[in-house]
């Protein structure tokens, strides 16, 4: 970057600082874009007139509310939930809900932002969106967590719909949460209508939906690795976290060849230097999908499990930080470059901070960013949106070519963006410009005012 788009980088930023002073996740998230983009925006007379950056970075509403439930105990407890709109001018806000405690205003408008550039490079009629609530799940009831679900659509109903905004799962939030939420605005409203993705495939849920996100993870990474003539076959693979995303992150790379080290969750990791079996898979499945118990309870051979510990520090070729924001920190990619990694696909949002970006660049580390690389799960979202409005369903093999052939344009559409001075793509760069050019150009054609 010359020194004036550093500066206009910086006056921009301070603006944003400046009207969104406690929201460090957000600005992280608008600087990783802004600076990616600055040089290109600032040759665009038209963006700039038009005030594009300053308008993509407002939400359009952000609607905050209360939620009160009673425990099993028959105690009320009062928690906080959000939906923030962030940008439609792609289509319906879409974008998942969230219930973890450390949920804050700044986590959801970070990951709706995102979620506008995602959602753009899918090529699907998707705006960007993100809601939830500080809302802790773990160790509630199925009726507590139900009761939960009701009192917060109470509110919500009002403000979705399946033209206007579309929610769906994340953190905390999985097929069990969205059956509870689908059948209490149906109540509510008294209609069928396709407002929830991640539905049960028996009541208009989409196939491969469950799978998508991790799947649509390993099709991209296999995609970057085969771009510079490299084999996933045989590659040691570190991934983090054992929920919805990195459990069929993990199913992919062993049905393709390659070896899965690592699973994590928030107590610690589990560790397989020769790689999981299915079977050993299949029982890890069993045991979070199933039981929610913790790896701390798994025992197999060849498996040791490290408690309070990341899994950056072992040997592999590829990372996959499929659990949450800012995972990755320095010290962790530090770790991975000494120890031969030669590629990052995010599963997860964000996952990598600032400092761990530098470092991969630095290194001419293949890095997927989330928001290109973890687009499957929102692309078959989009895809179950469409069998919906058309009261049809697709098999298996038909939702997974869709997803294939989605995944392999968003690489497609990096490269393009993303072709950078060394011999490696810069796809942090490319998904960012791709993503953010069709928006800006939908903004510009609808007028400024
Ligand atoms: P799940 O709730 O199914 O799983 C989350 C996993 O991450 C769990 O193993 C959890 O461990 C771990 N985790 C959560 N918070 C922390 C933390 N603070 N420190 C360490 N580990 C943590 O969520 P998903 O798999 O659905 O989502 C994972 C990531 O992927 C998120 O960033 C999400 O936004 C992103 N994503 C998800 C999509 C989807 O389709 N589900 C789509 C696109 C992105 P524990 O059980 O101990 O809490």
């Amino acid at each position: 970057m010359t020194p004036a788009e550093k500066n206009e980088l910086e006056t921009f930023m301070n603006g944003l600082e400046k009207r969104n002073p406690y929201e460090p996740e957000f600005r992280q998230a608008v600087y990783e874009v802004a600076s990616s983009i600055m040089p290109w925006y600032l040759q665009r007379e038209d963006y700039r007139k038009a005030q594009i950056l300053e308008r993509i970075t407002e939400p359009d509403r952000i609607i905050i509310f209360r939620v009160t439930w009673e425990t099993d105990a028959g105690e009320i407890r009062a928690n906080r939930a959000w939906r923030v709109q962030f940008n439609n001018s792609l289509g319906p806000y879409k974008g998942g809900l969230r219930f973890h405690p450390n949920v804050t205003q700044s986590v959801l408008k970070f990951l709706g932002f995102e979620q506008i550039f995602k959602n753009s490079l899918t090529g699907l009629p998707m705006g960007g969106a993100k809601g939830g609530s500080n809302f802790n799940p773990k160790g509630k009831s199925d009726r507590e967590v139900m009761r939960f679900c009701y009192s917060m659509m109470r509110e919500l109903h009002r403000h979705i719909g399946e033209d206007t905004d579309v929610p769906a799962g994340d953190i905390g939030v999985g097929g069990r949460e969205i059956s509870y939420l689908f059948g209490q605005y149906m109540r509510l409203e008294n209609r069928w209508s396709g407002v929830l993705t991640g539905k049960g495939q028996s009541f208009g849920g989409s196939a491969v939906r469950k799978e998508a996100t991790g799947w649509g993870c390993v099709y991209f990474c296999d995609d970057m690795l085969k771009h510079h003539d490299i084999d996933i076959s045989g590659k040691r693979a570190a991934v983090s976290g054992s929920g919805n995303v990195a459990l069929y992150a993990a199913q992919k790379l062993i049905n393709k060849g390659a070896k899965v080290v690592t699973l994590s969750d928030s107590g610690g990791f589990i560790h397989a230097p020769e790689g999981l079996d299915l079977e050993q898979w299949e029982e890890i499945r069993q045991l979070k999908e199933e039981q929610r118990g913790r790896l701390s309870s798994y025992e197999s051979k060849g498996v040791t499990y490290h408690d309070g510990e990341r899994p950056w520090g072992v040997d592999c070729e590829i990372a996959m930080p499929c659990a949450t924001q800012n995972e990755l920190e320095a010290a962790g990619a530090k770790e991975l470059v000494k120890n031969g990694v030669i590629a990052i696909a995010e599963g997860a949002n964000m996952p990598t901070n600032l400092d761990a970006i530098e470092i991969f660049r630095e290194n001419h580390i293949l890095h997927a960013p989330g928001k290109a690389s973890n687009a499957g799960g929102v692309a078959v979202s989009g895809l179950e949106q469409s069998q919906n409005a058309m009261r049809i369903s697709w098999d298996d093999e038909e939702v997974d070519l869709r997803l294939r052939n989605i995944m392999k344009d968003i690489h497609t559409r990096c490269v393009e963006e993303g072709q950078a001075t060394n011999a490696n793509v810069d796809y942090i760069n490319g998904s960012n410009i791709a993503g953010f050019k069709k928006v800006a150009e939908a903004m510009l054609a609808y007028g400024a005012v």
